[in-house]
């Protein structure tokens, strides 16, 4: 019997649906509407591209979103002035900017001047410290929709050993973080890591952020595990998408028909017999990074207005 499926687009359209009705109880309170400003420096595609999806998902729950582009020859320093004049503005109460940003601009110092309130991605020192600390503070987005995920799909974690591979400030590290705050007993994994499939298998909860191609297979997984596959990849060759998915499957007839077909970090046709439960890809953890960066919008709107935040 194949893994359990972990759907992402059910949670993250139970959490939307959570984000539309604290809009709606905003603007019944007259207090005005919450709104996130998305920053895209340069031309990098994929970029643009989830910031269509991020745009478009707030108007789908009622925030107000905008675009800045910064476009052509930037100097580094100019993502830092729109950053600074954003902090300044009273009616933006998210601020995201997209990375990553072109080589010239120095991506700390943009995180560092942040409004800490209006960092969304929960990026600045500040936001680390709280997470760090388990105070309340806005999380990055990605580790906060795995929690959700596994949450509301009734994945226990408390008392299990989780594996996270890979240590980004993005995902790895806030992901362990996270994890721990939850009662997790939690081994953090990277490119340093001797023996990675030893280790893993003696995993309870798997969660891959490594950015490589279908790189879990079924010797880094104990039987009955929960697997959760953060990276996206685009598939090039039909000879990946039948190694991937199989040689009758969906993804290479709708490759070899000229679609485009997606991969995460996780071998799909070699880790579904294993694992007991398998977040899919696109599906699983997407939906929820997007659902998340909506809740950190209303949350900063809140704190912004006076309100409690909420959970
Ligand atoms: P990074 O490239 O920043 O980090 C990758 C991590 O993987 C590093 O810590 C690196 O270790 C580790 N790593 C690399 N090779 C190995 C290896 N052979 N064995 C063990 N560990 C290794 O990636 P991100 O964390 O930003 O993203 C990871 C993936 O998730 C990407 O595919 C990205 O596209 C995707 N992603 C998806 C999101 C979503 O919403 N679904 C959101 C964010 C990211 P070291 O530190 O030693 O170099």
């Amino acid at each position: 019997m194949g893994a359990r499926v972990l759907d992402g687009e059910v949670v993250a359209h139970a959490i939307r649906q959570e984000v539309a009705a604290g809009v709606a109880d905003l603007l019944a309170r007259g207090k005005p509407r919450p709104r996130l400003v998305v920053v895209l420096s340069g031309e990098n595609l994929a970029s643009q591209v989830y910031v269509r999806n991020k745009i478009k998902a707030c108007e789908q729950v009622g925030i107000d979103s905008e675009l800045v582009r910064l476009e052509g020859n930037l100097d580094g320093g100019r993502t830092l002035s729109t950053v600074q004049s954003l902090n300044d503005r009273s009616d933006v109460d998210g601020i995201l900017v997209q990375l990553p940003l072109p080589e010239d601009a120095d991506e700390t110092r943009v995180l560092h001047a942040l409004d800490p309130g209006k960092d969304v991605d929960g990026l600045h020192p500040e936001n680390v410290g709280k997470l760090v600390e388990g105070a309340q503070g806005l999380r990055p987005c990605t580790p906060s929709g795995i929690m959700e995920l596994l949450q509301r799909s009734g994945i226990a974690v408390e008392g299990t050993h989780a594996l996270v591979v890979g240590r980004s400030n993005i995902v790895g590290k806030p992901m362990s973080m996270l994890l721990l705050h939850a009662n997790a007993t939690v081994t953090i994994c990277h490119s340093r890591t001797r023996d990675l499939p030893h280790l893993a298998r003696s995993a309870e909860i798997l969660v891959v952020a490594v950015g490589k191609p279908a790189f879990v297979t079924e010797e880094f997984v104990k039987p009955g595990a929960t697997v959760v596959d953060v990276g996206i990849h685009r598939i090039v060759s039909p000879g990946q998408a039948e190694d991937f998915f199989g040689a009758g499957s969906r993804q290479l007839a709708a490759l070899k028909s000229g679609r485009s077909v997606l991969v995460g970090d996780v071998h799909p046709r070699r880790v579904k017999p294993r694992a007991g439960a398998l977040s899919p890809v696109p599906g699983g953890v997407g939906p929820l990074t997007i659902a998340c960066l909506l809740k950190n919008t209303l949350q900063a709107a809140r704190v912004h207005r006076g309100l409690p935040a909420q959970r």
